[in-house]
């Protein structure tokens, strides 16, 4: 075992990353350490390291992670399966650990909970130090929902679980029955694609997508997208128009345009999802007479439950083969070359960069950033 952990650490918008070694911590009851094996650069992690949201610093960005459990608190820690954990396990976790007992967890909102501690969201303090996806190490605290992952699931596919295709479970759970329904996908994102996919092997009868780029909309019609937006209307790649009725809208672009012109395409009896709108943004504009005579319903979700994970590393597992998921992490870099990571992130042109943890840096002639004890 190494004789300590390293991270890259956030410490201002767009500067370097400051390569950071950490003592181990000392695990406290229901704790685990987990040694980081992949994790994936979130359009969140963009937002942040951008400045284009506020978020705590100094700390450790990155939420999209998997790894193998190093330790374990002395009484053992079980998985939400209720299976104690070993070590070596290959896991993800929840992006949050929450207090089961807390008055927010109890009314359903366990994401929302009193004292809730976000993994890659939270500023380096105290026992609390390796607490991001962008190290070497995990440090999980008490009220972590941890999963094993299915051994047929790469690094690649495994790493966005936690974020994107749990996100896109609990919009799914929300949305209800999707059984022979027609879900119209707003966004190709991440989230976008995994809605597709989800939306499909859920039932949906057909799955729409619109987004302003061409480019991504083609690529949701290998996730299981049939018809997308072409000016004003919906088509199919043999420029069939659609004719039916949208009854449940997935909103992941969060663009206030987006939501206000696909708001109006709900069926009697629709649903819309927000998931996308996690920036700061004008006010929307919706007319409370439609809402009312067309019996609509608006709901937003933020983040998920720990069974929207469960259900997300199900469906992964079940369906990674219908769908190029694999091609997603367009490319990858070791954790030393963050800097360079974030660059190419923030171009926009792969839906996810990677950072592999195993080359991890061992001297000061390996690194870009700046060196600190
Ligand atoms: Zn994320």
């Amino acid at each position: 075992m190494e004789e300590t952990a390293i991270a890259m650490v956030f410490e201002k918008e767009a500067s370097p990353f400051v390569v950071q070694k950490f003592n181990f911590p000392e695990l406290n009851e229901g704790e685990v350490l987990v040694k980081t094996e992949f994790a994936t650069i979130c359009t969140s992690d963009l937002h942040t390291y951008y400045g284009r949201r506020t978020s705590p610093c100094h700390s450790i960005l990155g939420h999209e992670i998997i790894g193998h459990v190093d330790k374990i608190a002395a009484n053992g820690v079980k998985d939400f399966a209720g299976n104690l954990l070993k070590e070596g396990d290959r896991v993800t976790w929840a992006v949050y650990a929450h207090d089961a007992e807390s008055e927010m967890s109890k009314k359903g909102f366990p994401q929302k909970s009193e004292s809730l501690y976000k993994y890659g969201h939270q500023k380096i303090d105290g026992n609390c130090q390796l607490n991001g996806g962008f190290a070497s190490h995990c440090h999980l605290l008490k009220g972590s929902s941890i999963f094993k992952i299915p051994a047929n699931l790469s690094a690649e596919e495994a790493a966005p679980l936690n974020c994107t295709h749990a996100t896109i479970a609990g919009a799914i759970r929300i949305a209800g029955n999707l059984k022979g329904k027609t879900v119209l996908v707003s966004g190709a994102g991440m989230l976008g694609l995994s809605a597709c996919t989800m939306a499909k092997e859920c039932g949906a009868n057909t799955v729409l997508v619109a987004d302003i780029q061409q480019a991504r909309m083609e690529m949701a019609l290998s996730f299981g997208a049939e018809y997308f937006l072409n000016e004003n209307e919906f088509i199919t790649t043999k420029s069939k128009e659609f004719k039916g009725e949208i009854d449940v809208i997935i909103e992941t672009s969060g663009q206030p345009k987006a939501i206000e012109n696909t708001l109006e395409k709900l069926t009697t009896g629709g649903i819309i999802i927000l998931v996308g709108a996690v920036f700061p943004q004008r006010n929307i504009s919706i007319n409370a007479e439609q809402i009312v005579r067309k019996l609509l319903t608006i709901k937003g979700l933020h983040n998920y439950i720990p069974e929207d994970l469960k259900n997300a590393i199900q469906f992964l597992s079940k369906s990674k083969d219908k769908y190029p998921f694999k091609n997603l992490v367009g490319k990858t870099f070791p954790l030393n070359q963050l800097d360079a990571a974030f660059a190419e992130g923030n171009i926009g042109k792969h839906y996810r960069i990677g950072i592999e943890t195993k080359s991890l840096i061992t001297n000061k002639s390996k690194t870009n950033g700046i060196e600190r004890d």
